[in-house]
């Protein structure tokens, strides 16, 4: 038993010999994923699906709670419509997947899976706003869209993944504007608050902005080995697709006026930052706030008598105020351990004759295996307080690690040394030229994250070509 006990944690490969390997090793053997026939396309398995609806729960509540209601529209988009608005459908062209046939007879026109729905969400807006009274509009989607990527990853870059798309109209620029900053806050505070994933929050770049966009609000976070992930986007859409469309309203003077837009959207693209932010060597770590198991109670020597009886009479106690689960399998404690582990489950309590005898169980907490010896009568009122505790936890440890591989550049051999020492984001000052962008790009292989809300001068001058600094951006290499 011992043996195949090792073998178990010894199939995932060590994050340090190669991060990507480890990744794949977590993602399948947590039972996240399986992949499917088509490449590049994910099965998301009971337990994978699990962790997703409990963000989505989560992001649902407060998408609601700011007042937008959700709606659903169709997965194709005729080629014509895509092709209203200019920036957008060049942007999205190369990866979009085209339907060319219904059963045998070849259609009129090209149909598109959707890689997103601005444009249908316009050419419904066009039909249903006429009057300052109809505004705003502010409306979700959950769905599905599709990407024609070239190199894929579960979660991270796939062909088909899960997301909600929010669209909003408004009366003016303002509201627009105010509308894009408060949802990449909501999606700030479930990042941080429910998945502990710490997030800078700032603004893209003309060059890594939507198409279509007048300006993307972006969080961005860091991943265990150094790389950057981007979280979620919000998107001031402007007026531009209001012009394409003829989204038009009457304001209260009687004149007809555009229509100002928003998107956003986060994916489950999220599971792979929950992965890829506190996994360790023994497989995911998940923060309890959306872990589908929370507490997993696990008895010593079943067999023997009253050991079940009370390891599901625990259960059922822990229930009432937690998500515990009972593995009560023929398999051996050491498997279960390591299995719970590789999921990521906060805490496994332990549970056997001697502990029985003195009235206590053994909770074991996954992100720092630290032991702790609870009595049966606390047991209930301790154990939401150690989540508590771990949910914190992580999140002190994510900024940490982000502290410690933020570092600063002045020149650019500062940046190319740095990012070969110490992986992470690098702090530099940027004039604003797309050149310099295109080649610390080219020269480093880092790409602009964000230009922060906090802005800072650490220089008067930017990091390229040493003309006057407009902006202090955040540099890494990302997913
Ligand atoms: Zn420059």
């Amino acid at each position: 038993m011992m043996r195949k006990e090792k073998k178990q944690v010894e199939e995932i490969t060590a994050m340090e010999a190669d991060f990507a390997q480890w990744y794949t090793d977590v993602v399948r053997k947590a039972d996240l994923v399986d992949y499917a026939s088509v490449r590049g396309s994910m099965i998301i398995r009971p337990y994978g699906y699990a962790i997703w609806e409990h963000i989505q729960k989560e992001l649902d509540r407060q998408i609601k709670e700011t007042g937008h209601e959700n709606v659903y529209l169709p997965l194709f988009i005729p080629e014509s419509l895509l092709q209203k608005e200019k920036d957008h459908i060049e942007g999205f062209a190369p990866e979009v997947a085209w339907v060319t046939h219904g059963g045998e007879e070849k259609l009129a026109e090209r149909l598109c899976v959707r890689p997103t729905s601005e444009v249908l969400f316009c050419e419904h807006y066009a039909n249903i706003i006429h009057s300052y009274r109809d505004l705003p509009k502010l409306y979700n989607q959950w769905g599905n869209v599709v990407r024609w990527e070239k190199t894929t990853r579960p979660f991270l870059r796939s062909l088909e993944f899960l997301w909600q798309e929010g669209h909003t109209c408004h009366a003016t620029d303002e509201e627009a504007g105010e509308e894009t900053r408060r949802m990449l806050e909501v999606y700030a505070d479930v990042c941080e608050d429910y998945l502990a994933v710490p997030v800078l929050r700032g603004r893209k770049t003309d060059k890594e902005k939507f198409a279509g966009a007048k300006f993307t609000l972006t969080i961005e976070s860091l991943m265990h080995d150094g790389k950057a992930l981007q979280t979620g986007t919000s998107h001031h859409l402007g007026s531009g697709f209001a012009e394409a469309f003829g989204i038009q309203y009457t304001d209260k003077q009687g004149k007809l006026q555009h229509v100002h837009q928003t998107s956003w959207g986060i994916t489950t693209r999220l599971i792979g930052a929950l992965i890829m932010v506190h996994g360790d060597n023994r497989g995911l770590v998940l923060p309890p706030k959306i872990a589908p198991v929370q507490v997993m109670v696990i008895p010593i020597a079943q067999h023997k008598e009253g050991v079940l009886d009370k390891a599901y009479e625990l259960k059922e106690q822990l229930n009432k105020t937690v998500r515990a689960g009972i593995d009560a399998s023929d398999k051996s404690p050491g498997w279960k351990f390591s299995e719970h582990e590789m999921k990521g489950v906060p805490i496994r309590i332990e549970i056997g004759p001697k502990d029985i005898e003195k009235h206590q169980a053994v909770a074991v907490r996954r992100d720092t295996g630290e032991k702790i010896f609870l009595s049966l009568d606390e047991l209930e009122t301790r154990i939401p307080l150690l989540l508590e505790e771990i949910q914190k936890g992580l999140l002190q440890k994510a900024k940490a690690h982000r502290e410690e591989k933020t570092n600063i550049a002045l020149s650019m051999d500062e940046f190319k040394a740095v990012l070969e020492s110490n992986p992470g984001f690098i702090k530099a000052m940027w004039c604003g030229d797309r050149e310099c962008e295109d080649q610390i790009k080219e020269e480093t292989g880092a790409t602009s994250r964000c230009m922060p809300f906090e802005q800072e001068v650490i220089s008067k001058t930017c990091v390229c070509c040493g003309q006057e600094a407009e902006e202090l951006v955040y540099w890494a290499k990302a997913y």
